[in-house]
């Protein structure tokens, strides 16, 4: 979906979201802006240096529990309905970073979700699962020191999501999802659980917790925030907190990346489709070289210059390079694209080698974790 003509953003968790100003938007939805509350992180993630985590609600709470090194929570996990992609790479490394940074993890699988917006049988999103935790492991996800579960199975989710749906009419429902079938309502309830599951009794009772998130899945926040009201008295729940990351472009240019437009790859794809995605992808560029080599090129559009920033150029400098060069005509989009190119299938080969040796490991979690319950 396109912004409309006004360039009003499209935010929708359950289809396909595009945001061309985020200032807006956020001042749209009440989100705060990030960058207010960066020189108070002490150790601050690529993603909240580099501006791509642009806003947050009450982040205020987890900066403290982090430097005071107190109790909090990370939640967020996946919708197992295929392989991973660049996109759902940015929430792992989200977690990771909280898990590295202190937080009690939590790690949802959403199956039930994946049932109701995707039809995907559960038979189904159990193998995904295992592949998608794999990759999780090969991230750095530590398995001893996290909560993985899948909602189907965690009948804590499923209770939880009973009670709060008490209070809730249909027009709060239709007010913040539109229109819809009753299966995804139930599954924003659900959704609602898994936020609010890190703060019952059985997990060490209200903390604060932060939910790492595409801009795109802000609706299931808001919402969640307003039940935690709701339920103040009866749980002591503190409203959850969450961060909002950009969405990454297709790599033709389009603003999210859509498997039926085939513009993105997963980290299991083909090495010929990976370098074939790259090499074809839309840039910045100019028509010519000689007029690249005068105007310079636009990486503010480029998705090949998002890559970089996104994944696979971890130093700061390196990357403040290669925006200046492509700005100043120096770098071509011929070269650029064979250096990313490289940098991303030496990530692909190196983590697909890690990974085989974890789908076992994944298996063993997730029967570990249904045991549990
Ligand atoms: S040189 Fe690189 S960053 Fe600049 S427009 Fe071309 S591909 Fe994009």
């Amino acid at each position: 979906m396109q912004p409309d003509s006004s360039n009003k953003a499209v935010v929708d968790p359950f289809g396909t979201s595009s945001v061309s100003d985020y200032e807006r938007l956020s001042r749209e939805f009440g989100i705060e802006p990030f960058k207010s509350i960066l020189t108070k992180v002490q150790d601050p993630s690529l993603y909240m240096r580099r501006g791509l985590i642009f806003g947050h609600r009450d982040f205020d709470n987890i900066v403290r529990a982090m430097n005071c090194h107190s109790e909090f929570a990370v939640l967020s996990g996946i919708k197992p309905t295929g392989d991973f992609h660049l996109g759902t790479l940015m929430t792992a490394k989200e977690i990771i970073y909280f898990q590295q940074h202190g937080a009690q993890t939590f790690y949802c699988i959403a199956d039930i979700e994946a049932y109701e917006d995707n039809r995907i049988p559960f038979e189904k999103s159990g193998r995904i699962a295992i592949d998608n935790l794999a990759d999780m492991l090969a991230l750095g996800l530590d398995p001893e020191k996290a909560y993985i579960y899948r909602q189907s199975r965690e009948s804590r989710v499923k209770d939880l999501a009973l009670v709060l749906g008490r209070p809730i009419t249909l027009a709060t429902m239709k007010a913040i999802y539109g229109e819809r079938r009753i299966g995804l309502y139930l599954s924003a309830l659900i959704q609602a659980g898994d936020i609010l599951l890190p703060q019952l009794r059985e997990f060490g009772g209200p903390k604060p917790t932060v939910v790492p998130v595409g801009v795109d899945q802000d609706p299931h926040l808001r919402f969640t925030r307003d039940v935690a009201q709701k339920f103040q008295k009866k749980y002591g729940f503190t409203p959850p907190c969450s961060t909002y990351h950009k969405l990454m472009k297709g790599s033709d240019g389009s603003p999210k990346m859509s498997k039926r437009q085939m513009n993105y790859f997963t980290l299991h794809d083909k090495t010929r489709t990976i370098a074939d995605r790259i090499s074809n992808a839309f840039t910045g560029g100019r028509a010519t070289v000689r007029e690249q080599r005068e105007l310079g090129g636009v990486p503010e559009v480029c998705p090949i210059y998002e890559m970089c920033l996104f994944h696979f150029v971890e130093d700061d400098e390196a990357m403040t390079e290669i925006y200046l060069n492509c700005r100043a005509g120096e770098l071509l989009c011929g070269e650029h694209k064979m250096q990313t190119t490289d940098l991303v299938l030496k990530f692909i080969e190196k983590h697909r080698c890690k990974r085989a040796n974890l789908i076992d490991k994944a298996k063993e979690v997730l029967k570990r974790d249904d045991e549990k319950k």
